[in-house]
Order: structure tokens, then sequence, then C-alpha cells
């Protein structure tokens, strides 16, 4: 496994890969590895003859009063998972090898981000975008992997892909969870004993979303009035966000007859989880675009 900090070194290395033509599978995180990443670097790794995964926290997608800071680091252990699921190459620039300057051009998210996290987060999607441009023109890769937990992010990169004509295939991946429902995240690290034991309530407010679709509730409002209430009825969180949108379009739903999503994002007392599920009109789960 090799491991890169410096982006002259990322490019000649690409540059040699491509002289054996070989295809390059990519896993963009900002480390604090868990099963959820693994899954991604798993999948890539059954598709293409290279991985590619890039560690770093990235300031520009990060709000003033946001977690940069406290956000979980452990080089160390990454390196160790990255090593053990067969990574070829790491990428761990720092922020100033990324960012070396003031910048002249800015990306700007305009579609899909009005909603969900884009809304609670303004800019936060600009910088998703902004260093994914920057990685994809570093890694070059045939197929991008990300998760679906983020399911916002996947209908914004996809939209990246398409709109700058990077040549690639954005692939989602199911969403990895704790054995009680819980998705796996860095941030779980935040939660207090007593938060984590409500936590998995978010993903049974969605189940139950995905229930009364499937026992013919078609009305967007009702379904989220549900599951708001159940999540305010047995966590100590506060509830950020409950949307039924469409996917991955991200526009508003009244009456369900398409592929949706189902999202929420709630506040704990150090941590902000989010989960989802998208179901296709039929109700069932939506497994690739
Ligand atoms: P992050 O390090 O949180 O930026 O995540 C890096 C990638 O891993 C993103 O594509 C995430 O959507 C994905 N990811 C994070 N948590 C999970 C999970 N529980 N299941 C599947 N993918 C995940």
């Amino acid at each position: 496994m090799k491991i890169i900090t410096n982006l002259k070194d990322l490019q000649q290395e690409r540059q040699s890969l491509a002289k054996t033509a070989k295809s390059v599978g990519y896993v963009a995180t900002m480390g604090y590895l868990h099963e959820g990443h693994q899954a991604l670097m798993r999948h890539s790794k059954a598709e293409n003859d290279i991985t590619v995964l890039s560690i770093f926290v990235n300031p520009l997608q990060f709000g003033a009063g946001e977690d940069f800071e406290t956000y979980p680091r452990d080089m160390e252990r990454d390196q160790q998972i990255a090593e053990q699921e067969g990574i070829d190459i790491v990428f761990m620039p720092d922020a100033s090898a990324m960012y070396p300057g003031d910048s002249t051009i800015k990306l700007q998210v305009t579609d899909r981000v009005d909603v969900l996290c884009g809304k609670s987060r303004p800019g936060h999607f600009d910088g998703v975008v902004t260093v994914l441009a920057k990685l994809f023109h570093l890694i070059q890769p045939d197929r991008a992997y990300f998760g679906l937990k983020d399911a916002q992010q996947v209908a914004v990169v996809q939209a990246l892909v398409d709109d700058l004509n990077f040549p690639l295939e954005v692939v989602p991946v199911a969403t990895v969870r704790e054995a009680d429902g819980l998705a796996k995240s860095s941030r779980n690290v935040y939660l207090s004993e007593q938060e984590r034991q409500e936590a998995p309530v978010i993903q049974q407010a969605l189940q139950q979303a995905k229930q009364l679709i499937a026992n013919g509730e078609n009305e967007a409002e009702k379904v989220i009035k549900h599951v708001k209430e159940f999540i305010i009825s047995r966590t100590s969180g506060r509830i950020d966000y409950v949307e039924i949108l469409s996917y991955p379009e991200l526009k508003p739903v009244e009456d369900i007859s398409e592929r949706i999503i189902i999202a929420a994002a709630v506040f704990f007392e150090k941590a902000r989880l989010i989960d989802n599920i998208v179901l296709e009109a039929d109700g069932s789960r939506m497994d690739r675009f």
C-alpha cells in the first residue's frame, strides 16, 4: 500500500497507472474509518484493478460553529484498516497542500441544496463539490463510491459529474448499520450512553414511514408528522428536519407516487445524526440508480 501526501506524487502515480490501463476505483472519506467506509472500499476492490482511498477532513465543507476542529481523527488506525482492506493507494494530504492559497474560482451548487442538509448547512455542498472536483482531477477514477447514508451528497455528486462531464461512474452504496439499526458514522462517538440507546429510533421511525406507505398512505405530510412524533416521543434529540422528496432530484412531493427519499436529521447534545431511506414507487428499496 502506498501512502501519498503530496499532490504531484499522486499525479505521477496516476500517470504510471494509465500506462498499464488499469481501472481505478475511488473512495473519498474524512477518515476515522468504520464499516460503512469499508463497504465502499470492498465494492471498489471488487469492481476495479486499483483502489484509491482519500482521507481528508475538508475545511471548506464545515460551517462556522460546526465540528471541524473536533472531528474525530486517528490516522494510524485508518492506515491499518486501509491495509487490511487491500487498498492500493491512500491519499492523505494536509489542508495546506490541497488549498495552498486563496482560490480564484468558486464552485457553487445551485440545485438540490435548498433542502435537507443543504438547507441547514449553507455552503456545505459547495465545499464538497470543490474538494471532489480537485480529487477527481487528481485521481481520475473510473468509478467513485459514495454511501447512501449521505443520499443528498450522492445526488449532488451525480450532478457534479453530469454538469462538469467527469468521465466516471458514481456508484451509490447501501448504508451499513449497527446491529440495532443505527447508521454507522464517525460522529456516533460523540453520543452519550443514553443518546446511543435512543439513536436507533431514527431508523425505526423511517421504517414506520415505509410501513405506512406500504399500507397505502400516500400523503407525504401525514407520513412526516408520524415520523416526527415517533422521534420526539422516544428521544431527547431535537429534530433538524424530516422531509420527503423525489430522489435524486430532491423536489417537494405531496402525493407519494415516484421514487422518494425520506430523510431525517436529529441534533443530540454533541452530534447531529442523519439517516434516510430511499423507496421506489412500489415501496421497495433502491439499490442502484
Ligand atoms: P465521511 O468520512 O463521513 O465523509 O464518509 C465517506 C463516505 O463513506 C461517504 O460516501 C459516506 O456516505 C460513506 N459512509 C459513511 N457512513 C456510511 C455508512 N454507515 N454506510 C455506508 N456508507 C457510509
